[in-house]
């Protein structure tokens, strides 16, 4: 399969379908079943082949489990499979987020600096881990994609979405580069 479509809310282009399986929580995954190996290749593949793409969650391409996936700059990307937040700490800060799946947007989101995770790696293995600054930002947006949540639920009060123009020249569907 390799790279695959980013399906995206109704706002962005998506069908209700799309939109109601982003906006549902998955299920855990299962160590030994193909399709999870599958899956996260497909994640891998799709993340890589958009510099902007810090990380992807498995409903970003349509499969209701959990895993999702977050770009390292020093080292190979985190592959985190059934994760769950343990804690969150340090200060609150605002920055700006934006999502594959709400497609050339961007809104507001305050989040502590600090979270805890844990999760299982690729070889099944129970780890955790801490991660701060931008790098828990995106674990937690990740995470967040997991439950069901999109960042535009978590907005602060006084913030809208916007649009930002990072994704110029980009599309979500795979199909349009030629790349399958
Ligand atoms: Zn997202």
């Amino acid at each position: 399969m390799g790279r695959r479509d980013i399906w995206q809310v109704q706002r962005t282009g998506g069908s209700p379908e799309q939109e109601q399986l982003l906006r549902s929580r998955t299920q855990l995954a299962t160590f030994g079943a193909d399709d999870l190996d599958r899956l996260i290749a497909d994640l891998l593949s799709t993340m890589s082949s958009y510099s902007i793409c810090v990380g992807l969650a498995s409903t970003q391409i349509g499969v209701p489990l959990r895993v999702a996936i977050v770009r390292r700059s020093d080292a190979d990307p985190l592959v985190l499979i059934n994760p769950e937040v343990t804690a969150t700490s340090g200060k609150k800060d605002s920055k700006r987020e934006s999502c594959m799946s709400i497609w050339g947007l961007c809104g507001e989101v305050e989040r502590r600096d600090k979270v805890r995770v844990r999760y299982q790696d690729r070889s099944g293995a129970s780890v955790e881990e801490q991660f701060h600054g931008f790098e828990s930002r995106v674990v937690q947006h990740e995470i967040d994609h997991l439950d069901g949540v999109l960042y535009d639920e978590r907005l602060n009060t006084d913030a809208s979405l916007e649009s930002i123009d990072i994704f110029a020249g980009l599309t979500p569907q795979a199909s349009d580069s030629g790349v399958s």
